[in-house]
């Protein structure tokens, strides 16, 4: 702020009607000059073309100052933070935090359990082994919001049916990323809340499967296809969303007495099951646009590629934890697989949505004919009931977990 009123004191002079040259008594007059020259000198000062200047100076002094104080504040919010967690405990080493809280290859950065709300909110400004897996899906979060918007001014979710598929697909997106970084960053309150919210992650996740399958089916799907799973397709992608909800919470169940590979089994063969299902009218697709020479014109095309393409990648960084076995004890910050599993899959969604988007605008005399208007709404709920049934699932397997934590506190 001093430098600030230094500036607009010394323009203001400056640009004062004989201001400039009579620097020695000007400045002399110090904080007097600001009131007591500019009142005295007030009729001939409006009349003069300096007067502009000075108002324009003066503007600007004033933008200049905002912009400080703005940075002041801005370099503040550290010291704030410290203020409002005057004791935020550090990070543990993986031994003082429960088995199944830890990840392999993954020795320290663990926060400490049973601290209060406050600490873990917080903690998203702190270094520790999971805030970049909080800041990948909360930024994705932004980035799919900030798309939505920008679908929302060209396309009619609220009048139009056929644009149902890809408002499913956007809320679905939405609620995956919200619900992963939810869970990453809220986990570690205690075993309980750790159930909790990954449980919420899989529910997510689940729902995310029925969105991808939708849009596939609904946009993307050619005739011959259609003709052969028309009547199944939906039924069957909203089972195996399900079944996936279920392996995934079940396989962290188990985690708590097995060990992770029953985690990585029980996770990854359902989810594998929906995603090659969920994605055959996609790849049938690639596959008549890669036989027939890859002409045509379909802007579309290369935005399924990308999304298989990341889709593959992140599959690969969700199974195989490559870069914390290469550098054990070195990714406990940084580049740690799931984090690469969430910026493919963030990328993945993105492609996805584009894509979708595209074939939207542009297919719309084959989906129309193949769907009629009465299918989005069918599909929009089966949407509900199969987040209703994942919900369901993860409700009764918390109940179970809880039940296991109970009986493990009553045996201590
Ligand atoms: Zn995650």
């Amino acid at each position: 702020m001093q430098l600030f009123h230094f500036l607009k004191n010394s323009v203001e002079y400056l640009s004062r009607p004989g201001g400039g040259g009579g620097g020695g008594a000007g400045g002399r007059r110090g904080g007097h000059f600001h009131r007591g020259g500019t009142e005295g000198n007030k009729d001939s000062f409006q009349e003069t073309p300096v007067c502009h200047f000075t108002i324009m100076a003066t503007i600007v002094m004033e933008s200049i100052g905002r912009v400080f104080i703005s940075l002041q504040q801005i370099r503040g919010v550290p010291r704030m933070l410290t203020e409002a967690a005057p004791s935020m405990p550090g990070t543990v080493r993986d031994s003082e935090v429960p088995y199944y809280f830890r990840e392999r290859y993954v020795c320290t950065g663990y926060r400490p359990l049973n601290q209060n709300w406050r600490y873990y909110f917080l903690s998203l400004f702190q270094r520790h082994n999971e805030t970049i897996n909080v800041w990948t899906h909360l930024l994705a979060f932004l980035v799919l919001l900030v798309k939505f918007r920008q679908l929302g001014e060209t396309v009619d979710f609220v009048g139009d049916r056929h644009s149902w598929p890809l408002l499913i697909l956007l809320l679905s997106s939405l609620t995956y990323s919200a619900f992963s970084a939810a869970a990453h960053l809220l986990g570690g309150k205690s075993e309980v809340w750790h159930y909790f919210f990954f449980f919420l992650d899989y529910v997510g996740v689940a729902q995310y499967q029925y969105g991808s399958a939708v849009v596939h089916f609904y946009y993307a799907v050619d005739e011959g296809l259609h003709g052969h799973v028309r009547g199944v397709f939906m039924p069957a992608a909203a089972f195996l969303s399900c079944l996936s909800c279920l392996g995934c919470c079940y396989g962290k169940y188990c985690n708590h007495s097995l060990p992770t590979w029953v985690r990585k089994v029980c996770q990854v063969v359902p989810s594998a099951l929906a995603y090659t299902w969920d994605s055959s009218p996609v790849v049938k697709r690639l596959a008549s646009w890669s036989a027939g020479g890859g002409g045509g014109d379909d802007p579309a095309i290369v935005y399924h590629f990308c999304q298989v393409g990341f889709f593959l990648g992140c599959s690969f960084f969700f199974t195989f934890p490559l870069l914390e076995r290469c550098f054990p004890g070195r990714c406990n910050f940084v580049g740690q697989s799931h984090q690469m599993f969430h910026v493919f899959l963030s990328c993945c969604t993105l492609c996805q949505i584009h894509a979708s988007h595209l074939d939207y605008a542009g297919r719309r005399e084959l989906y129309a004919r193949l769907h009629g208007s009465g299918e989005a709404a069918a599909f929009a709920g089966l949407y509900a009931a199969t987040l209703a049934v994942c919900a369901l699932i993860a409700a009764v397997m918390l109940r179970k977990a809880k039940r296991v934590l109970d009986g493990d506190a009553k045996s201590k």
